[in-house]
C-alpha cells in the first residue's frame, strides 16, 4: 500500500466501492487535514516576520520543522523557536481540530459538549477551553474613551472541580452562609464605555476596594474621562486619588438615572453575562475571569469566526 502512487491509489479507493458510512469517514479524514494545513498557514501568516520571543533579535534562519511548523534559529541567541513559541498555544497538539474547537467556543458549548462534538478527551477538551479563551481574550480594549461606566457584581464563590474543598460542600449549591457581600463572593468588575468596550476584572472575594480600582481601572482611564459609578466610598476614594472626574447615582436610595448619569449599560452587560452563565452550572472561581472574557469576546462580536479567535490566540502579547 505504501508504494502505491496517488492515481494509483485513488483507483483502489474506485474499485473498493466504498459504503456511504466509509464515504463519510473519508470526508471527515480529509476534513481533518484541510482544518490541520488551514490553521497552520493562519498560524505561519500570523506570525511572519516575528522577532526571537526570547531575546527579540529579528535575525534568524530557517531550521527545519517541529510539531508541523517551521523552526527557526535565531541568529542573536542561538535557540529555536516556532510560530507559537511564547503564545498560550504553544506544545497544544491535534492541530487539525483546532478551528472546530473554536467554533465550539463561538457556540458557547460546555466542556463534553465541546469533547463529544470536536472526537477528543474531556480532559483535552477542559485543557483547551482555559488556554484558547484566555489566548484569544488577550485582544481587548487597551483603553476605554469618554465617558466609562463600572460596577461590580458578585457571586457566590464556588470550588468546582477542585479536589480539595477548603469549605464544607453547600446543600443545594446555592447560598452563602452570610447576608450581604463577604468573603462569599466574587468580585467581578466591569467598566464599559459608552462605545460599546468593555473591560472585566476579577478583583478576589468581597467588596471591590479603592486600590483593586486602581490596578484595574487607572491603566485604562485616560486623564480627563468621566467616570461614572454608583456610590459606593471606594470609587470616590479611587476618583480623588486617581484624578478621574467622577459622578454617581446614588442607587441604595433607589436613583437610577440623573440625566446622562447611569451605569445601565454595565448593569445590563452584568445581567446578559449571568444569563449566559447558566447554561454552565456554576463556574469555578479560579475560572471566573476566563469565562467573564470569553463572554466579553463573543458580546462585542469582533472575534465571530473560528479564523478570527485563532488569529488573537497565536499572537505574542
Ligand atoms: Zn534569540
Amino acid at each position: 500500500m505504501a508504494d502505491l502512487t496517488f492515481d494509483q491509489l485513488i483507483a483502489v479507493l474506485a474499485a473498493t466501492r466504498p459504503s456511504y458510512a466509509e464515504t463519510e469517514q473519508m470526508r471527515q479524514w480529509l476534513a481533518g487535514i484541510d482544518q490541520g494545513a488551514q490553521c497552520r498557514a493562519l498560524i505561519e501568516e500570523t506570525a511572519r516576520g516575528r522577532p526571537c520571543p526570547r531575546c527579540g533579535c529579528g535575525r534568524m534562519h530557517r531550521c527545519g520543522q517541529a510539531s508541523g511548523l517551521q523552526r527557526f534559529r535565531c541568529l542573536g541567541c542561538s535557540r529555536t523557536y516556532n510560530a507559537l513559541t511564547g503564545t498560550p498555544l504553544a506544545r497544544l497538539r491535534k492541530r487539525e481540530h483546532w478551528l472546530a474547537y473554536f467554533q465550539c467556543a463561538l457556540d458557547s458549548l460546555v466542556v463534553r459538549a465541546a469533547a463529544a462534538k470536536i472526537g477528543v478527551h474531556r480532559t483535552t477538551s477542559f485543557r483547551w477551553r482555559h488556554r484558547f479563551i484566555p489566548a484569544a481574550a488577550q485582544n481587548r480594549p487597551t483603553v476605554l474613551g469618554d465617558i466609562v461606566e463600572a460596577d461590580e457584581t458578585y457571586l457566590l464563590e464556588s470550588q468546582k472541580g477542585s479536589r480539595q474543598m477548603t469549605r464544607p460542600a453547600r446543600r443545594r449549591g446555592g447560598v452563602a452562609h452570610q447576608r450581604g457581600i463577604n468573603g462569599a463572593y466574587d468580585c467581578l468588575l466591569v467598566a464599559r464605555d459608552r462605545g460599546g468596550r468593555t473591560l472585566a476584572f476579577h478583583t478576589g472575594r468581597g467588596p471591590v476596594t479603592a486600590a483593586q480600582l486602581g490596578a484595574c481601572l487607572g491603566p485604562v482611564l485616560l486623564p480627563g474621562e468621566v467616570l461614572y459609578s454608583d456610590g459606593a466610598a471606594a470609587y470616590q476614594r479611587f476618583a480623588s486619588l486617581h484624578g478621574v472626574k467622577h459622578a454617581w447615582v446614588n442607587a441604595r436610595a433607589g436613583e437610577h438615572a440623573r440625566g446622562n448619569i447611569h451605569i445601565q449599560n454595565v448593569n445590563a452587560w452584568h445581567a446578559r453575562l449571568k444569563g449566559w452563565l447558566v447554561h454552565f452550572r456554576g463556574v469555578a472561581s479560579h475560572y471566573l475571569a476566563h469565562y467573564a472574557n470569553w463572554y466579553r469576546v463573543l458580546d462585542e462580536r469582533h472575534l465571530g469566526t473560528p479564523t478570527a479567535l485563532l488569529v488573537a490566540a497565536a499572537q505574542r502579547y
